[in-house]
């Protein structure tokens, strides 16, 4: 028997649509066996869905990981960090100095968003929040709610994603940083969802190799949606660069393309980063 792994989703404490609680158990009705939660930086949700899952006697084993914004020559690069402490001092205060950057980088957009006219933004934003900390996603919800643009999709193509009308370059951390910042807290870190960053195959190999002999761990090969031939490249890099294997659905809300723990098998030419994690092997 397989077990169904899912080491990358959202909840509601970054930019996802369920709360810790709702999103274990989404999990136990999808079957899942391991489930990571990897909020953009933040590990605040962890603890709440530990909880939630020992209130409802669900049999899933939860990994606390977090998604780290880092900056890599002009490309925002996410880099996943599996079983760091989620008390650890040091890291805890690591994180607020990010926050404070999303919050600062949040107040950026919105300025260069009413510089196109659309005004008032960041209060919008913060009220989708709710309480966490605000992604672009929040303020594409806002630009959708006003009708400014008819989607996400949209709303990045016009004005949030890289180089369009209200990009901002966030002041995010290395990934050195981000690297050290997770092994310090006892983790692994990953890179996550590499087919995302619109880069050559060129660069692509540059990242990876910069990567592990900065002693990074391991690299998302799959993604439900992606196709054999993208996958079949993600795994030849990652094997020449002698990363593990990861894989998650980079789930954030229930949606037709979207769901925990599907389709994310990933080969066996490849060690999996989860190998040697008691957890699965127990
Ligand atoms: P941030 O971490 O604030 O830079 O926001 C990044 C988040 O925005 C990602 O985790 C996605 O949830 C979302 N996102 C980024 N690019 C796109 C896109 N092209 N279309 C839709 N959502 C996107
Ligand atoms: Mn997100
Ligand atoms: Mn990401
Ligand atoms: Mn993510």
């Amino acid at each position: 028997m397989t077990i169904k792994i899912d080491l990358h989703c959202h909840t509601t404490h970054s930019d996802g649509a369920l709360t810790p609680e709702e999103i274990v158990l989404r999990a136990q009705q999808m079957q899942v066996d391991v489930l990571a939660i990897t909020d953009h930086d933040t590990v605040s949700g962890v603890a709440h869905a530990q909880a939630a899952i020992d209130k409802h006697n669900i049999k899933l084993k939860l990994i606390a990981g977090v998604e780290l914004s880092t900056s890599w020559h002009g490309f925002d690069i996410h880099i996943l960090g599996f079983n760091v402490d989620i008390q650890h001092n040091v890291f805890l205060g690591n994180l607020q100095d990010q926050m404070l950057e999303r919050d600062e980088r949040a107040k950026r957009i919105c300025d260069k968003l009413a510089k196109c006219g659309v005004v008032d933004v960041y209060q919008d934003a913060l009220r989708h929040a709710n309480g966490a900390q605000i992604s672009r996603n929040h303020i594409a919800q806002v630009l959708v709610e006003r009708q400014i643009c008819s989607s996400f999709q949209q709303a990045f193509t016009k004005y949030l994603g890289k180089g369009k009308r209200a990009y901002t370059t966030p002041k995010w951390i290395d990934i050195e940083t981000a690297i050290k910042w997770i092994v310090e807290a006892g983790g692994q870190a990953v890179i996550a969802h590499p087919s995302h960053y619109d880069m050559s195959t060129k660069w692509l190999r540059r990242l990876t190799s910069e990567f592990k002999q900065l002693g990074g761990d391991g690299m998302e090969i799959t993604h439900p949606n992606m196709s054999p031939q993208t996958k079949s490249l993600l795994l030849d890099i990652a094997k020449d660069s002698q990363l593990f294997g990861s894989a998650g659905s980079d789930f954030h809300s229930p949606g037709r393309w979207t769901e925990l723990g599907k389709r994310l098998q990933i080969s066996e030419q490849i060690t999996p980063i989860w190998h040697d994690w008691s957890v699965i092997n127990a």
